[in-house]
Parts: C-alpha cells; structure tokens; sequence
C-alpha cells in the first residue's frame, strides 16, 4: 500500500557546543544506534534514518529547510540527547512542513548510582533539554507527538510505530486523488461539503467524472479477462449456486467482472486512490458496483457511497494508517438499532458496499434485488463482521472547519441467523453506552457515514487531527455528556478563533 523503501522519517538529534567534541561524538553515536534500532523495530511502517545531530541555528534550519523539501521525508524524530537551546530552533521550526514527534528519551535507562559524575550529567539532559525544546514548539504554537519513556521500552516504541503510521497517512492525504463518479446523492446533507478547503486543510483533490467516462472503460474489458476474474471469485469466495458455471444469474457475475476490471483499470490509469459512486447516477452501467467495490476496498482503495468523498478519503487514509495489521478497515453506515435493555447494539452495513477486510469468514458471493436505483439486481459479498476492540470515524464539514469524530466500540457476535439479509454487517457495542454515543455524536453532527476499523486507534485518529490542526472529538468509555456538550462549545471558540 506504501513501499516502506521509499519512505523516510529523519531521526534529527539536538545538541550544542558547550560540552567539548568527545561529549558530541558520543550523542550522536548514541543518536544513531537509538534511530537504527527504531528503524528495525517489526511493526516500523517505514525506515527511521539517522542524521547528522545538530547543534547550530544554520544546521537546524539546513535540516529542517531539507526535510520539508525531501518529498521521501514524511515526518522527524526529534530527541534532545543533551541541552539545545531553544531560540537555535525558532529559524528551522519556521520551515518545517512536515509532522514533528517530540521523543522525550534519554540513552540510559538508569541513573547509574556508583558512577553518576558530572561527565553523565552534561551528556544525559534530556529532562530539561527535552523540556526547552517542548517550550518553543509550544510558543510557536507547533503542534506535535510528545512520546515520553526509554526508547527500548515495547510501549514507547508501539507509539512511536503508530505515529509514524500517521504520518504516512498524512504524507497520503498531500498526494490523494478521489474520483466521484456522479455528484452527491440528491438533496443529502452530510456526504456534501467544501471540496476547496479539502483540498486546503488536507490536501485532498476530489474531482467528478461522468459515469459515461467510466462506463467507455468497462465497455473495453475482454471476455478473456472477465473469464479469468470469475475463476477468482469462485477461489476466493464460496458463490450462490445461481452465480456458477451455468447458473441462471451467471450472467450477473460475470457483469460485475467486467464493472471491476473497468473500474480498477480507471482508478489505475488516473492515479485515483478513492472513489465515489452513488445509486441514482449509473448511466450505462448494468448494476451499482457492489463486489467490484468490495474487493477494491480490500486492496487498499477508499470508497464513499452516495457521493461521500470525505468518507471515501478516510477509508484511504485509515487504511495506509494501519498498515502493517490485519488489514479490517472499511466503509460503514450505522444501519439499525437493537435496543434490548440487556444490552443496545447497533448494526452496521451499506446496501452492499462493507469491506471483506472487516470479516471474521469466507465471504458467501450472492446476488439479491437492491430495491433501489431501478438497475440489475447487483452481485455482492455477504459475511458477518469479526469481533474486536474497533473504531467508528467521521469527518465532517461544519460550515466553517472540518471536525473529526471517533467513536470506540466493540464489535460482538450476531447473536442469531440473519437468512434474509443479503448484506455484510457488523454489530458493535458503542462505548460508553448507545444511548451516551449516539447523542453525542448527534450533537457533534457526526455523520451516518464512517470509517469503521479494526486497526486505527483513536489516539492515531488524534494525531491526525493534530497534524492537520482541525478539531478531533472522543466518543468513548469515558464521555460524559455535560462535559462534552462544553467541549463542543469551547471548540466553535478555539477553531473559530483559529479560522480553521
Ligand atoms: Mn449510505
């Protein structure tokens, strides 16, 4: 999804020249075994390079003028072995465009009791050098990950992995392209938005092509090709006895084999990494795309459905966040509730578009009626949702600034057969409470649209929205919704004040 070779993040060392060149040599010897052990760290989603350690204004600024321009460069470590006096850094901060995280470590991690001298003392001053440093970035009002605790520590390295994931999603969001095939679905609000300041705050290009665009594509796919996609399906997925060889809606399968070459193939030739469709706009298609969709989402594409770019987006950038895991990242709509005392849970679904990604088996392949939309009845993968600590996303357009939401749920068991519901679904226990969730994400204007995933945290979602310095609200064990009715208010003046 991303090439982990052509990625970088600059592990940049801050010192200075009060404590003689024997005391430098050593930082950045210890400077560089630090960045190539986090380098080579398993779950590391691209390299961590080490770079000369600086201890001047003009080396800061050449640093951080460098890494803005590197477009291989997504993101710097920084660590300030020793003291590194602040206003050394107010030139390079100024230019730096990419996402800083602050690693408050130091070498050792023990005081070593019967050697500590003053030589350990002047060499191992991340406690107050660290502190310095936090205090101009504050100044500058610089957002950024501060990550405290011994650089060998599986905790302090899980986030520093995390971070990095995010700021491979960042570097993704600078460069995305998402194609809308048609416009939004008539008269619906939240899927709609501000694409110029998309494009502003994140660096989203979100461009319409008409779906006869699309469909001069489709008409060019071979019957060789379609052959060989239907022999997949049947590898991949356990198919209806109707979509076999001979069966009476083998004829469906194969048309959306053909809608699946032709859409991947557009997305391929025009750099698109997320799409859009919607239901009341497929002119000359024969079906809505719903296992073509499916298995681009599984692949790493984002998708929005009804015309939802923003969420077509967040599908792409959560799943190159949680590169590296499972893989169970996908479009989602809160479909329908069950309000048992015992225990309320939402269930989660689209008329067809759910990731195979998210499920806990083998796919059945079906084809049912869609009920809407006046097409063929469309070819789509059923299965129930795995189980697992989960989130639910959402962005949205507030008018005047963008807002992300993220709820925390625990996708359970369906607790009974659902013969008759020809969709994939997932259902989730949403946390703290359906009841506290739900209003507040009402209150929050949170869409009916999501990113649902397994992978993504809700701290990662956070430093997305540092990143991008947009608001972020928490939906989880501990929401309240005094507090967070307030939250929501003190945000229209914080990000009011701050135009974004
Ligand atoms: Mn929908």
């Amino acid at each position: 999804m991303i090439n982990k070779n052509t990625k970088e993040i600059w592990f940049v060392t801050g010192s200075q020249h009060l404590y003689g060149e024997e005391a430098l040599r050593k930082v950045a010897v210890n400077a560089e075994v630090v960045a190539d052990s986090l380098s080579g760290e398993a779950g590391m989603p691209v390299q961590i390079i080490y770079k000369p350690i600086v201890t001047t204004p003009e080396e800061i600024r050449a640093t951080c003028s460098a890494a803005s321009n590197d477009e291989s460069c997504i993101g710097l470590i920084t660590w300030m072995h020793t003291f590194s006096p602040a206003k050394m850094w107010i030139s390079g901060l100024n230019c730096l465009t990419k996402p800083v995280c602050h690693l408050h470590t130091q070498f050792n991690r023990d005081i070593p009791w019967g050697e500590i001298d003053m030589d350990f003392m002047n060499l191992n001053q991340s406690a107050h050098g660290g502190r310095e440093y936090g205090h101009m970035m504050t100044r500058m009002r610089i957002q950024r990950k501060v990550i405290v605790g011994h650089w060998e520590d599986a905790g302090v390295r899980r986030q520093l992995a995390d971070w990095a994931g995010v700021a491979a999603a960042w570097d993704e969001m600078q460069h995305l392209k998402v194609v809308r095939f048609g416009d939004n679905m008539r008269y619906v609000s939240v899927t709609d938005g501000d694409k110029v300041e998309a494009e502003r705050v994140f660096g989203i290009s979100v461009n319409t092509h008409g779906v006869g665009d699309l469909v001069e594509v489709i008409q060019k796919v071979t019957e060789s090709e379609v052959d060989a996609l239907c022999r997949a399906y049947a590898d991949d997925y356990s198919l209806s006895p109707d979509l076999v060889v001979g069966g009476s809606q083998r004829g469906s399968l194969r048309e959306a084999a053909r809608i699946e070459i032709g859409l991947r193939r557009f997305l391929e030739e025009g750099g698109y990494a997320a799409f859009t469709n919607t239901f009341e706009d497929l002119h000359g298609m024969a079906q809505l795309p719903g296992l073509a969709t499916q298995r681009l989402m599984a692949d790493g594409y984002g998708f929005g459905a009804e015309g939802d770019w923003k969420h077509a987006a967040l599908v792409r950038v959560l799943k190159v966040m949680g590169q590296g895991k499972s893989g169970g990242t996908s479009f989602m709509e809160d479909y329908t509730y069950h309000f048992d005392p015992a225990g309320a849970r939402c269930l989660g679904s689209h008329m067809l578009e759910i990731c195979p990604s998210i499920s806990c088996e083998k796919p059945g392949c079906e084809v049912h009626p869609l009920g809407i939309g006046g097409k063929a009845d469309p070819v789509r993968l059923v299965f129930n949702g795995a189980q697992g600590p989960a989130i639910n996303a959402s962005l949205v357009d507030l008018g005047n600034r963008f807002r992300f939401l993220v709820n925390n749920v625990e996708s359970v068991a369906i607790p009974e057969e659902m013969p008759n519901l020809p969709v994939a679904r997932v259902l989730w226990d949403a946390k703290p409470s359906l009841a506290v969730a739900a209003e507040a994400w009402i209150q929050a204007g949170g869409a009916h649209h999501t990113a649902f995933s397994f992978d993504v945290s809700s701290e990662q979602v956070e430093m997305l929205a540092e990143m991008a310095g947009v608001e972020c609200v928490f939906i989880d064990q501990g929401t309240e919704l005094r507090s967070f009715k307030q939250d929501l208010r003190l945000g229209e003046i914080y990000y009011g004040i701050r135009g974004l």
